[in-house]
């Protein structure tokens, strides 16, 4: 049996790429940090809480990754970890470069040193790319506009050099957005699913937005895990951007959320606060994943809109189905929605 090591288990791509890889077969390990609130709830809600095994271990800490390499004796390893929300790396740049940038070159030298024949996938990101007008490819120059996108890009430059200089089966992947009903609640589209299920059953009534006109290429996260486990099964390691090829601004999926939710005109219950707005932003990113459907096969399934459909459907039946059945009032205004 293959194994393989995710760090960053309990994200939204660890727990995607983890039920992905024990329906093919594989002996799946995966990194959690300490909490001290539980962290597992991606993982039990995909029902592979108890198929994956679990070992503790921090990016900021060599000793533990060395350890979790040595427990699991991966024959793959996923870099998914990162403080991944580029919101906070303006409020945490140090801490972000720590574990979005230094933590990839902490497990790349652990390969290194203990387990060079592993394949080795990193986490790599469209924030990488800056504001240029023209749809980004493998080719494109960086021009990173936040803390987080020049964490990526250490991150992207150390695994491109750990292969050429070591020969380490390294392979980067340039991922645009990929949203799906697991998304954390800080990012603007699960930010909007679940409060849009929150307002209509009236557990809040306001949602603070900053800027809406930003636009992005969302695709489906079950389908970005795929690529990364078919870079890993290639006879060479290269790098591959993966996108949808069409971008949409946050507006438009304002607009689906709120027809898929029945709740008409957003400008009812939207508010806008300036101090969400970031100090830089890049207004549209759109990528070209043409190397990856020509070399690896790849392509997105899931369209924007069946996206968006999803997370609202998934945010507004798990409301529902934690609403207490005694609160008649509560019952009346679902059953008139
Ligand atoms: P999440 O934020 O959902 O998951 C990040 C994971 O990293 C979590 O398991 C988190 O643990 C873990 N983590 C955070 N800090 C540390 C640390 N110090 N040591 C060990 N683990 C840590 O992100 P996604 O799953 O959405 O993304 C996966 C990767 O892909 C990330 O690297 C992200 O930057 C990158 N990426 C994501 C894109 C997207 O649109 N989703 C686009 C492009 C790149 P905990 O649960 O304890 O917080």
């Amino acid at each position: 049996m293959t194994n393989a090591l995710i760090f960053g288990l309990t994200g939204q791509d660890g727990a995607y790429l983890a039920k992905f890889l024990l329906d093919k077969g594989y002996n799946v390990y995966g990194t959690f940090r300490r909490t001290s609130h539980k962290c597992f709830e991606r993982l039990e809600d995909m029902k592979i809480f108890d198929d994956a095994i679990s070992i503790k271990a921090d990016l900021a800490d060599q000793g533990s990754i060395q350890t979790a390499i040595r427990q699991s004796k991966p024959d793959e390893i996923y870099n998914l970890a990162a403080q991944s929300f580029v919101g906070a790396s303006f409020q945490q740049p140090i801490l972000t470069s720590d574990i979005t940038g230094l933590g990839v070159l902490r497990i790349l030298e652990t390969v290194k040193e203990n387990a060079p024949d592993v394949k080795f996938y990193q986490a790599s990101s469209s924030e990488m790319y800056g504001n240029y007008s023209e749809i980004k490819n493998e080719n494109s120059p960086f021009h990173p506009r936040s803390p987080y996108g020049a964490a990526k890009i250490f991150g992207h430059n150390i695994t491109v050099h750990y292969r050429e200089a070591y020969k380490i089966f390294a392979c980067s992947g340039i991922l645009f957005n990929h949203e799906s009903p697991h998304r954390g609640l800080e990012f603007v589209t699960r930010k909007i699913s679940y409060a849009l299920a929150r307002i209509k059953f009236k557990k809040q009534e306001k949602l603070q937005l900053g800027n809406i006109h930003a636009k992005r290429d969302w695709g489906f996260a079950g389908d970005y895990v795929e690529a990364m486990w078919m870079m890993l099964q290639q006879q060479n390691p290269d790098d591959y951007v993966i996108a949808t090829g069409e971008s949409h601004s946050i507006e438009e999926f304002l607009d689906l959320a709120s027809e898929y939710a029945g709740l008409g005109d957003w400008h009812e219950f939207v508010e806008f606060d300036e101090s969400l707005n970031r100090p830089t932003d890049i207004e549209d990113l759109v990528g070209d994943s043409s190397k990856a459907k020509k070399q690896l096969g790849w392509s997105s399934k899931v369209s924007f809109k069946e996206l968006v459909k999803m997370m609202v459907e998934y945010d507004i039946s798990n409301l529902k189905s934690s609403i207490d059945p005694f609160d008649s009032e509560l019952r009346r205004s679902i059953k008139s929605n």
